[in-house]
């Protein structure tokens, strides 16, 4: 699924080639993708005669800014947009196409048919579902340590599912998370609660390194994963533990972990990451 650094890249390119194009058409071939309005005609009629303004984007979704509305959309496991033009032939799995001026057409594939698209009028997509409860956004200048604290220090729940859930910081996934709480040297499983303050700022840090660096590298291509233009993203190669399960850690040498935490699949250095002794000692007294 693509994470911050993925959709942000995928934000830049569209920007750069739909921004200024107006609207003339819009064909859904699979009424499924369409949450708001769910009427394929309705949400034609919405559209047609709109300029795209400009192409934003609110933790994994994209904002598509046109004069009067937004169009919220979500990728989720496989959903890809590309610029064509009209006469080009249509790709198997393209359920919306937005047909413009000049000849060009936007197109929406999404293989495994799970992505989203909820139009608003502008503004009022931040105060109604899916976006009015999404949490800090990492890359923003609102994000301080002071903000992340805020919102998990205090939480008993381990670490990983907490950075995973969009209500407190968004934009963050399972590769994402392995990395940064391998970079600051946190066990995924330790509760939020038992964070020093200088754990808090190292995980503030590593937080925002892993996702500026991933979005400075394109994304990672994990899978499927392509920006608008078709690119792939190259931060896989730059990945520290996150799929090099057996494979040497980078700062010590000692073998990647693979563990279940919360239910997904995570890689830590049990070395780089320990679980603290205090803690250890209470687990096997308790036994
Ligand atoms: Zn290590």
């Amino acid at each position: 699924m693509p994470e911050l650094p993925e959709v942000e890249t995928v934000r830049r390119t569209l920007n750069q080639l739909v921004a200024g194009k107006r609207i003339e058409r819009v064909t859904v071939s699979l009424p499924r993708i369409l949450q708001r309005p769910k009427e394929p005609s309705q949400f034609a009629e919405l559209l047609v005669g709109r300029t795209i303004v400009s192409v934003e984007r609110r933790g994994k979704f994209l904002r598509i800014l046109l004069d009067g509305l937004v169009l919220v959309s979500h990728l989720r496991m496989e959903g890809r947009y590309g610029v064509y033009e009209q006469d080009e032939p249509v790709e198997l799995h393209t359920h919306v196409r937005f047909h413009f001026e000049d000849g060009t057409e936007l197109r929406y594939k999404d293989v495994r048919q799970f992505g989203t698209m909820h139009l608003f009028r502008s503004g009022e997509e931040l105060e109604l579902p899916p976006l009015n409860k999404l949490g800090l956004e990492p890359l923003d200048e609102s994000f301080t340590l002071k903000a992340f604290k805020k919102v998990l220090a205090k939480r008993t729940t381990k670490i990983k599912p907490l950075l995973l859930n969009q209500e407190y910081v968004v934009g963050l996934g399972n590769i994402y998370v392995d990395e940064a709480l391998f970079t600051a040297g946190i066990h995924p499983e330790r509760p939020a609660d038992s964070l020093k303050p200088a754990e808090w700022t190292k995980l503030y840090e590593a937080v925002r390194f892993t996702l500026s660096r991933a979005v400075e590298a394109g994304g990672s291509s994990i899978k499927s994963y392509v920006n608008g233009e078709g690119d792939m993203g190259r931060f896989q190669h730059e990945l520290l533990v996150y799929g090099r399960k057996d494979e040497p850690c980078s700062k010590c040498g000692r073998c990647i972990e693979k563990l279940v935490v919360g239910g997904r699949g995570t890689h830590i250095c049990t070395s780089c990451q320990p679980i603290p002794k205090s803690r250890l000692s209470v687990k096997l007294n308790g036994k």
